[in-house]
């Protein structure tokens, strides 16, 4: 049984996926599978709708920091006219009304990105790739990386997608896979079907990790 990649149900390993009818994506099947269609394609129920808020962490985190926010900028209102408890009340709306600020923000990043992978994965534009290459990320947070490549208009791209299922680690490099990618935008592209769900990142967590990097580079020239 594998996970597919649109429902997110285990099934049997077969073209189609029994439940959603989404094309599937076991690397133990031969060859890249059926073509995507022309655009604008449909894509498997549910999919969307666990792309924009089930799987989707900046709206999940932004909806979480938004009601609480609402939750504690009430609260501060009824407690406003207890004597002596001025800084508390001052202190809970300050925190209330930021939350409330942070909310909309993280939960409009989410939904932009969501937008943006479904509108590639609906109207890109096909090319054949080939897979390159497959590893596993450092740091023991079992998260698996493919990179492949593909040619638009005699200009070779390659790109890694992040943060995969360990069963990316099986392909094979050389097996082909169609790719989508963006008329304008040739190098911004995806995999059909997706090879697995390639979450959101915090630009904290990123920041730290390009931070991290950096120093490694900077002791490496030191030592
Ligand atoms: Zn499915």
């Amino acid at each position: 049984m594998i996970r597919c990649v649109w429902c997110r149900s285990k099934t049997a390993p077969a073209a189609v996926c029994a439940d959603c009818g989404g094309p599937n994506s076991d690397v133990r099947l031969p060859g890249p599978g059926q073509a995507p269609d022309p655009p604008a394609r449909d894509l498997p129920r549910g999919f969307r709708r666990r792309l924009r808020f089930l799987q989707n962490p900046y709206v999940l985190v932004g909806f979480c920091c938004g009601t609480t926010g609402k939750l504690v900028t009430a609260g501060s209102v009824l407690l406003g006219g207890v004597n002596g408890l001025s800084w508390l009340v001052g202190a809970a709306g300050g925190l209330g009304l930021c939350l409330m600020t942070i909310g909309p923000s993280l939960w409009a990043i989410g939904l932009a990105w969501s937008e943006k992978q479904i509108h590639l994965l609906r109207h890109g534009l096909v090319a054949s790739g080939e897979v390159t290459a497959t590893g596993e990320a450092q740091g023991g947070r079992q998260s698996f990386w493919v990179e492949y490549r593909y040619e638009v208009a005699g200009q070779q791209y390659r790109r890694t997608l992040r943060d995969l299922g360990a069963w990316v680690s099986g392909l094979e490099p050389g097996r082909p896979v169609h790719v989508l990618y963006r008329k304008k935008k040739p190098h911004q592209s995806t995999t059909w079907p997706p090879l697995g769900r390639e979450p959101v990142r915090f630009n904290l967590s990123h920041l730290l990790e390009e931070r991290k990097k950096a120093r490694e580079l900077k002791a490496s020239r030191t030592g």
